[in-house]
């Protein structure tokens, strides 16, 4: 049993496929040289990725005994299902496991847009004591909106109800017997609108489909309070970037933090890159040390039943 792994995984998933009998062949910058990686594959039962490498029709054609790819993480967007369904070969990913981390970042990015304490840490360095300057705002009593309701919109929204925040959201999909609805009581509206103007801020949680491409553009941007920030953990292509740049330079909105972009790595000419209230991640939401683990060994485990039968 063969497995090339294109990404970078923790330790923890190489030593479950090694003891699961794997041989593995293990380069995190593979999914970078293309020629190499459609020239190889074709020796491994399985192909373990993250979010950067194309699985497409042709690299799923030059795999030839391919059995199943796992994803190291959530979303499939890289990945060609319809083109994997076809060629009988398994998609499996790590469902759930990092979705306590992004959570937890969204929490971190509404509380960093209230208490800044980096920015009066530098200014105590650089020899200063201004305490007006860095005064507060409590987020209890505040409305956070979350747009799509599943599983990471469920961890956020118990944690922002422990802060004292009013929990709001938009889902065409779910029902009031969903778990996210009776567990957390977040209140359902109607439509994106609704949201997009009630809240304080906004955290996007939908997968990046043709139907959410651009779901977050100029009209919505300008449903939006100009005190309000908006948080995308989810998928670039969700908020068209251009429509955002021009709400952060005008100050339709407060700011936003984005932990996804259009384009990954974001490119030296993005707008936002010059927008002082933009606070850009690379992609690291769901990236804890515990996630990690998590999502290695999950992998690791998954590709190993498929493989052997
Ligand atoms: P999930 O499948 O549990 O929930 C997604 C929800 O979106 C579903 O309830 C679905 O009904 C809803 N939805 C779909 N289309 C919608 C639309 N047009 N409008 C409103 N709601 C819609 O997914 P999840 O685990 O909560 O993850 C959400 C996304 O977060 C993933 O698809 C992935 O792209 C992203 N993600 C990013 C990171 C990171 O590190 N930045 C980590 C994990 C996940």
């Amino acid at each position: 049993m063969r497995v090339l792994i294109t990404e970078i995984i923790w330790n923890e998933g190489i030593e479950e496929l090694i003891n699961q009998g794997f041989e593995v062949d293990y380069d995190e910058t593979l999914w970078k040289k293309r020629e190499k990686l459609l020239e190889m594959v074709k020796d491994y039962d399985a192909i373990i990725v993250r979010n950067q490498t194309r699985v497409d029709y042709e690299l799923l054609d030059a795999g030839i005994r391919l059995k199943v790819v796992g994803r190291l993480g959530v979303g499939l967007d890289n990945i060609d299902t319809t083109a994997a369904k076809k060629r009988n070969i398994q998609v499996v990913y790590a469902r759930h496991a990092n979705a306590t981390s992004v959570a937890e970042y969204v929490m971190t990015a509404i509380l960093s847009a209230n208490r800044p304490l980096y920015f009066a840490d530098k200014d105590i360095k650089a020899g200063n004591w201004d305490r007006k300057k860095f005064t507060g705002r409590e987020i209890a009593n505040k409305t956070i909106g979350l747009i799509g309701l599943g599983e990471i919109s469920h961890r956020v929204a118990k944690r922002a109800l422990a802060f004292g925040m009013t929990v709001i959201g938009y889902d065409p999909y779910i029902t009031e017997n969903d778990f996210i609805v009776t567990e957390t009581g977040v209140q359902v509206k109607e439509s994106l609108e609704e949201v997009l103007s009630e809240s304080d801020y906004i955290s996007i949680h939908v997968p990046l489909t043709p139907a959410t491409h651009y779901l977050i553009s100029e009209s919505e941007l300008k449903s939006m309070k100009t005190s309000a920030y908006i948080i995308n953990t989810s998928r670039g292509g969700i908020i068209n970037e251009t429509a955002l740049a021009s709400a952060l330079i005008n100050h339709t909105i407060a700011g936003a933090f984005l932990d996804v972009l259009e384009v990954e790595p974001i490119s030296s000419s993005n707008k936002l890159l010059f927008c002082e209230t933009a606070m850009i991640t690379p992609h690291i939401a769901g990236l804890t040390q515990e996630s990690q683990i998590r999502t290695s060994v999950l992998v690791a485990k998954e590709v190993g039943k498929i493989v052997k039968g």
